[in-house]
């Protein structure tokens, strides 16, 4: 797993009621935004059959109203290629299953790929792998009296090198037999595909908390962002669910959002309104800033690529 830019690491929001380090998690939400803007603005530009999905993405907490110390955004828009709903949900993610993950007594990360894809055939393929590992599943439980216990997570990523595309799935399974014995049956399943890319490893804390950030990565290994590509990815994954648990049970519903306070803010009754120019909610009043946050150079170096 190559680690993800900077940019996009999903620091996850804390959904304790007082934020730990309000001015800082503000901060880090209008980066996500600012983001979330310029993708999006690319991604209408395709005019494509999302069009809709991804307009409403370019708004997503475009507006905040401020009620005494706390935030309401009007609009979450829950697209999974949203910055500012992925850091949610993967915080929401981690609260849900960590407990369970935690009791595991053998937790095993497992990588299985297929060989890649060109754009065209990648619906199929992801199609393919998704019955595939199905049936796995089934003559598991069928033939050798094993219940997975974990969590499978699919994933895809655009390759720039070679214009090509790589659908994988990570597994959190425990036991390493288990684990061993499913990559084994995927290889049988996808003779093609390339034995040493099928890895199990014991997993930690940070590879659980990997597998609960985005499904494709955003900024492609060549630093770039692929708008095209990202929207095939996009294409791809519409209407399939990405994780899927096995033999385990979410602890917290997943879009249960607690309200955060921000207790460094004056409290007020206002509305601050996204501007992507000064990258920063504006409170329409005052023409205050809400969060004070500056792109970095690897930001802005990203936006300029993305206003050619
Ligand atoms: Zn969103």
């Amino acid at each position: 797993m190559q680690p993800e830019p900077e940019t996009l690491t999903a620091e996850f929001n804390t959904l304790a009621h007082v934020a730990r380090d309000p001015a800082l998690e503000l901060r880090k939400k209008a980066k996500r935004k600012a983001l979330t803007v310029f993708l999006a603005g690319k991604l209408i530009e395709l005019d494509t059959d999302n069009v809709k999905a991804y307009r409403n993405m370019y708004y997503c907490n475009s507006a905040l109203e401020q009620d005494g110390q706390e935030l309401k955004e009007a609009t979450y828009c829950k697209n999974r290629l949203c910055a500012v709903c992925g850091a949610i949900k993967t915080a929401n993610l981690i609260n849900g299953y960590m407990p369970e993950l935690k009791k595991m007594s053998d937790p095993i990360f497992l990588t299985l790929t297929i060989k890649a894809v060109e754009g065209r055939f990648l619906k199929t393929a992801i199609n393919r792998m998704n019955a595939t590992i199905r049936q796995i599943q089934k003559h598991l439980t069928k033939y050798h009296k094993v219940k997975l216990f974990g969590l499978r997570k699919l994933e895809c990523n655009y390759n720039p090198k070679k214009n090509t595309y790589n659908p994988h799935y990570h597994f959190i399974i425990d036991g390493e037999a288990k684990a061993e014995l499913l990559r084994k049956m995927w290889l049988q399943y996808n003779p093609t595909c390339d034995p040493r890319a099928q890895k199990a490893i014991p997993a930690d804390m940070d590879t659980m908390i990997e597998l609960f950030k985005y499904a494709t990565k955003i900024i492609a290994k060549d630093g770039l962002i692929h708008a095209l590509q990202i929207d095939v990815i996009y294409t791809a994954l519409r209407h399939k669910r990405t994780i899927q648990s096995m033999g385990i049970k979410k602890q917290v519903d997943e879009d249960e959002r607690e309200k955060v306070i921000y207790d460094h803010l004056a409290p007020d009754n206002t509305n601050w309104i996204w501007n992507q120019e000064a990258t920063d909610w504006i409170n329409q009043e005052t023409g205050e800033c809400l969060t004070g946050f500056t792109p970095d150079k690897e930001l802005k170096l990203l936006f300029e690529q993305l206003r050619e």
